[in-house]
């Protein structure tokens, strides 16, 4: 309980706090991770998210990524600690959220100013002829998924593994880092960069790095102050209770 009053009380008198999520804040609401014993990487070859696998062979990934994130991520909600962060930011605490996400829950809380480090599953382009639609306008039952327009095959607007961070939440989230006094790192082991190098950036620029999480990660020994270790739903009511919004 003193590390969450201590959190709170951080949250409270900063300037500039962000927040910066990953897979582990969308657990408790039905979204397994990648890594780990339950994750998605136990089940499923990460070889379909190759961005060349996925242009030689369409049908095959897109058979996989149309079951996690089309069939199965589709009907997630949002959760506590997502609705947390949307509080938080509604009442001046949080400035923005850089994730790692690409499930679209940050939205759907009604967080405001979101930095999608690897994009996001909701909006799709078409590799021939760059056309971009939503989820409605496009049809899953034949694959692999085709432009109504062009026949040209389409891709989620998420990136692959071989592709390259979107250069808008890029260049944002480095701002972000280096204007953050406080960092609420939100579910994630921390290994996946150049992601995991935001957080660091800020802890450089001498932000004081808050983490919840279930388990330690890359980041606990190295650069964060407060550990709470707990799931983030809870750790997130705890603090939205003693902040009193
Ligand atoms: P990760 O899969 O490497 O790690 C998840 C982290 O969440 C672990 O440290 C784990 O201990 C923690 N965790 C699990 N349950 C938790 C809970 N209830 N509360 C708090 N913490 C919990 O995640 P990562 O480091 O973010 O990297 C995986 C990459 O895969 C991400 O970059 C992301 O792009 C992608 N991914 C996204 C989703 C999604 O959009 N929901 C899901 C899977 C993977």
């Amino acid at each position: 309980m003193d590390s969450i009053k201590q959190a709170a009380e951080l949250i409270k008198n900063s300037n500039y706090c962000i927040a910066y999520t990953g897979a582990g804040i969308s657990v408790e609401s039905g979204i397994p991770p990648f890594r780990g014993e339950s994750g998605l990487w136990s089940k499923y070859n990460p070889i379909i998210l190759d961005i060349n696998y996925f242009k030689q062979n369409p049908f095959t990934s897109w058979s996989v990524i149309k079951e996690i994130f089309y069939d199965f991520f589709g009907e997630a909600l949002p959760n506590d600690a997502h609705k947390g962060l949307a509080k938080l930011e509604n009442a001046g605490y949080v400035k923005s959220v850089i994730t790692q996400n690409i499930d679209n829950l940050h939205q759907l809380a009604g967080s405001q100013t979101i930095y999608e480090f690897h994009g996001n599953s909701h909006t799709l382009a078409c590799t021939s002829c760059s056309c971009s639609y939503s989820i409605p306008e496009l049809n899953f039952e034949d694959l692999p998924v085709l432009c109504p327009k062009c026949n040209g095959l389409i891709k989620p607007g998420f990136i692959f593994f071989g592709e390259g961070i979107p250069q808008y939440a890029y260049q944002k989230s480095i701002e972000e880092a280096k204007n953050a006094d406080v960092v609420i790192v939100i579910g994630s082991t921390g290994e996946v960069v150049p992601a995991a190098y935001i957080p660091r950036m800020a802890k450089q620029n001498n932000a004081k790095i808050i983490e919840l999480n279930t388990e330690k990660s890359m980041f606990t020994n190295s650069i964060t102050d407060i550990f709470i270790q707990d799931k983030a739903s809870k750790s997130m009511n705890l603090i939205i209770e003693i902040l009193n919004i």
